[in-house]
């Protein structure tokens, strides 16, 4: 038995990987020991010290332009990766915006490009991934979901939709996907320190730290930690599943 949770011989694909929780679950699993190809959307520079890190301490990474939402470019996101690396055998949709606004005042360009990005993408990405997945029959996919999904947040109804499509999801293409031993799992954080959680006010963001029973932010390799874990073949009974990394935020 390994008391190591070991992801040796595995290739990953990070979306989102350039920054926040993505980079934080890029250098994880890397570290691991998975060969990781990091996506980025409008940062190369980031995405490229991410891979430079990766490298540096004698890890395997490549970096690739995609923007998710669209199907063709996900798809040659999942082909340079197989190509690149010769397998693809984690996936982390990870890759999310916010357009925070009232419904009244939102525009419907705001309501799609969060329901592209955040929930499309996840799709668009699983749909290459499972292809590969389900021949090889061994594949771990992991969504980046939040609690916004689970409990609906004011001023992000676009947001909570798209996080709560991914949970839909996940457990949906998981009961598609078991018999070929491939298992799809969320996790859901709730206030992690990214640049994302710049668009919130520190007054909201103060009111909303209340409501977290551990009283502060979580740190996004907190949530690469349970990320790795259900990407290991430690987690291999484990599908279906919507893991809380929340500081106790939303008990479901
Ligand atoms: P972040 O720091 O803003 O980083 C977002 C990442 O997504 C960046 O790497 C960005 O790439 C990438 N991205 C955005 N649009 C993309 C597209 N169309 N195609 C490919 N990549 C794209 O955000 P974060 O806080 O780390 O969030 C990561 C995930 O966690 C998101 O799904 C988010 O909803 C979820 N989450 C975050 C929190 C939180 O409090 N931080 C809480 C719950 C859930 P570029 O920089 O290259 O554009």
């Amino acid at each position: 038995m390994s008391l190591t949770l070991s992801l040796e011989n595995r290739v990953a694909l990070v979306t989102g990987g350039s920054r926040g929780i993505g980079k934080a679950v890029a250098l994880e699993l890397a570290a691991r020991g998975a060969a990781v190809v990091v996506n980025y959307h409008k940062s190369p520079e980031a995405a490229g010290e991410v891979v430079q890190q990766i490298q540096a301490v004698g890890g395997k990474a490549a970096a690739f332009q995609a923007d998710v939402s669209d199907t063709k470019q996900a798809e040659a996101l999942v082909k340079f990766a197989v190509e690149t690396f010769g397998d693809l055998s984690i996936l982390v949709n990870n890759a999310g915006i916010t357009r925070d606004q009232l419904i009244m005042m939102m525009p419907e360009s705001d309501w799609d490009a969060v329901i592209d990005t955040n929930l499309k993408s996840t799709f668009n990405c699983s749909k290459a991934a499972v292809k590969h997945m389900m021949r090889k029959r061994y594949g771990r996919i992991v969504s980046i979901a939040s609690v916004a999904g689970q409990m609906g947040n004011p001023g992000q109804t676009n947001y909570s939709a798209s996080k709560a499509g991914q949970i839909g999801f996940t457990k949906a293409l998981a009961r598609e996907v078991a018999a070929r031993n491939v298992t799809v799992n969320a996790v859901a954080p709730g206030f992690v320190d990214t640049e994302i959680l710049d668009a919130m006010s520190p007054e909201t963001l103060a009111a909303a730290l209340k409501l977290v029973p551990l009283g502060r932010k979580g740190q996004p390799e907190e949530i690469a930690h349970a990320v790795a874990f259900l990407a290991s073949d430690q987690a291999a009974y484990i599908t279906g599943q919507v893991l809380g990394v929340d500081g106790g935020m939303a008990m479901m």
